[in-house]
């Protein structure tokens, strides 16, 4: 038999939109992490087993060679940095733009303007980069209230349709990076079971169109 193969996903639009390119690639499961509470699902090939965890371990399972494939938002992979890690595809799905929000209204604190968000480590350097000063607050969820109470000037997320931000009286204001999910593979795993990986890289890359 083939060496055993641990792919992680996460739940939701990640799997969803994953699935059909798991099924080019030979890989049906057999649950629906939907509706199973199980972590681990078997699939349609023994030796493949799916790991479905939070979308920002995905990278860590992968670096450290709990799962030897994963899928995860390229967001998710500029936070964790991608050490241990190689991104051999771009899946071209759940695509989104990371950005910089805020109230278009409000006047702006020119002296360290507070920035609300999950994504620390990606808005540190993005303002370091271009040379100004902020103040980085971490927040696990609902970014776009930081700004209406006070909490911060700015927000970075995440934003697809940006109804979410206009709902809450938010606009976009500066282009970060855009997002989509992508293949990514344990630096030991590429080695040691490449020919699979290969194979299913190739089958995956097909299905994207690329
Ligand atoms: P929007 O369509 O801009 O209103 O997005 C709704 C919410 O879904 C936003 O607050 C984002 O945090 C989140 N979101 C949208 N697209 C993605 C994506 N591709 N990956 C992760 N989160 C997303």
């Amino acid at each position: 038999m083939a060496a055993p193969l641990t792919i992680a996903l996460s739940k939701g639009r990640i799997f969803q939109e994953t699935l059909p390119l798991l099924a080019a690639a030979g890989i049906v499961p057999t649950d629906d992490p939907e509706t199973s509470r199980k972590l681990i699902l078997d699939t349609d090939q023994p030796d493949v087993k799916l790991v479905i965890i939070r979308a920002t371990d995905v990278p860590t399972y992968v670096q450290y060679g709990a799962a030897d494939l994963g899928v995860a938002g390229k967001d998710v992979l500029l936070e964790h940095g991608g050490e241990g890690l190689y991104e051999p595809l771009d899946l071209r799905i759940a695509r989104c733009r990371l950005m910089v929000a805020g109230r278009p209204d409000q006047p702006l604190r020119w002296h360290r303007p507070r920035i609300a968000t999950k994504f620390v480590n990606i808005a540190r350097r993005y303002f370091a980069d271009q040379g100004r000063q902020v103040e980085i607050i971490k927040l696990y969820g609902s970014m776009e209230l930081a700004p209406l109470v006070g909490l911060a000037d700015y927000i970075v997320d995440v934003v697809d349709t940006g109804n979410t931000l206009k709902a809450n009286g938010l606009a976009p204001l500066e282009h970060i990076a855009d997002i989509s999910s992508r293949l990514i593979v344990n630096k030991a795993a590429m080695k040691m079971k490449h020919a699979r990986i290969k194979a299913i890289t190739a089958r995956m890359a097909v299905a994207v169109g690329d």
